[in-house]
């Protein structure tokens, strides 16, 4: 791991007036460590010390993954022992941070110290990858494509359970080395008009929309993507639903870039989706960040803040639902530019009969 990293958030540290940053958000410590394991605190002080704390357990594991921090071995609380000889104004990560921990560590510090929530500090560094950040995601979005034509598009999903589907895509990843980044959603008909629908252990039909919306994970990065197939033809209703989504989501893409206000680049997909008399069926924001998450920030939503910046790994995924009759959400991810975006995912997005 370079110490890049580290020296981003000790310039954020020097901004914010802060001596030093507890981070305990596992994912944020592997993002600023590499640290793979379960059970890490870092610090990064403004004065340029770094310290990584981690159990018996990871001390060798730490030694492999965990370069330019002065390594050292806890006892059992990783937190008190970080938390000694930091300064005046310490910055805690607040958000993810539970009360009982906290009072740990404000018990730990010496007295005057002064703890500071830094929000999601770390969150909105690590939102913007880095181009070694990138190569894993662009291979999890086409290792996710190509599972997706070898076991959906291929032999199609008529008379097969969701259930079937979404294992099968779980399966062809792991035989790809790779983990799903969530668990696959496979919905059909009705099924497909709940936004976070669970595979069932029914049939597909003919004559329907089904919503698949999948990711892989390679290198600890993840990706994300949705499609709505049809099996066979489908009603004029359920084909104008598909082709506004289509619409919304091009419109959408097409507003992704350097600068673009967050709120914009969903509202670009919610004016259309709303003139079209849908507003109420579309219940979910518009994007969301991937990374090493599958859900991080930015967020693109209609109270979202900020503005989109080169690097940032973003979702379009605007979706109309009707309920007890079907679903449509058309998701890629893509990568913000410096002159505009990067789109991954590589399956068409034009209405698909398998
Ligand atoms: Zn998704
Ligand atoms: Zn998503």
């Amino acid at each position: 791991m370079s110490g890049a990293r580290a020296d981003r958030v000790e310039r954020e540290l020097r901004e914010r007036e802060l001596d030093a940053l507890i981070v305990t958000q596992l994912v944020n410590v592997r993002w600023l460590t590499g640290f793979t394991g379960t059970n890490a605190v870092a610090v990064v002080a403004a004065d340029g010390r770094r310290t990584f704390l981690t159990d018996f357990r990871y001390v060798e594991r730490a030694e492999a993954e965990v370069a330019g921090f002065d390594r050292r071995r806890g006892g059992r609380d990783l937190l008190a022992d970080a938390a000694e000889g930091l300064g005046r104004r310490v910055g805690f990560e607040d958000h993810h941070l539970p009360v009982r921990t906290w009072e740990r560590l404000r018990e730990a510090v010496a007295d005057g110290v002064e703890l500071v929530g830094a929000g999601r500090m770390l969150e909105d560094l690590r939102a913007v990858k880095e181009e070694e950040e990138l190569v894993p995601i662009r291979a999890a979005a086409a290792l996710a494509d190509d599972v997706l034509r070898e076991v959906v598009v291929e032999p199609g999903l008529v008379g097969r359970t969701e259930r079937d589907v979404a294992r099968a895509i779980e399966r062809a990843m792991r035989e790809r080395d790779a983990e799903p980044s969530f668990p696959p959603i496979v919905a059909a008909g009705a099924n497909g008009a709940q936004p976070h629908a669970e595979p069932q252990d029914v049939e597909i039909p003919a004559g329907t929309l089904v919503v698949v919306d999948w990711g892989a994970q390679v290198g600890g990065y993840c990706s994300d993507c949705t499609r709505t197939f049809a099996t066979g033809p489908i009603g004029d209703g359920a084909r104008e639903v598909y082709e506004l989504v289509e619409r919304a989501q091009a419109a959408a893409l097409e507003a992704v870039a350097p600068g673009a206000d967050c709120r914009e680049v969903d509202a670009a997909a919610r004016g259309i989706i709303d003139a079209a008399g849908h507003g109420e069926h579309f219940g979910h924001g518009l994007g969301h960040g991937v990374g090493l998450e599958v859900h991080e920030e930015p967020r693109l939503t209609s109270v979202a803040e900020g503005a989109l910046a080169p690097g940032h790994v973003v979702t379009v995924e605007p979706g109309v639902y009707l309920p007890g009759e079907v679903g449509v959400r058309i998701e890629d991810l893509v990568v913000v530019t410096e002159d505009g975006r990067e789109a991954l995912s590589g399956l068409p997005k034009s209405l698909t009969e398998l």
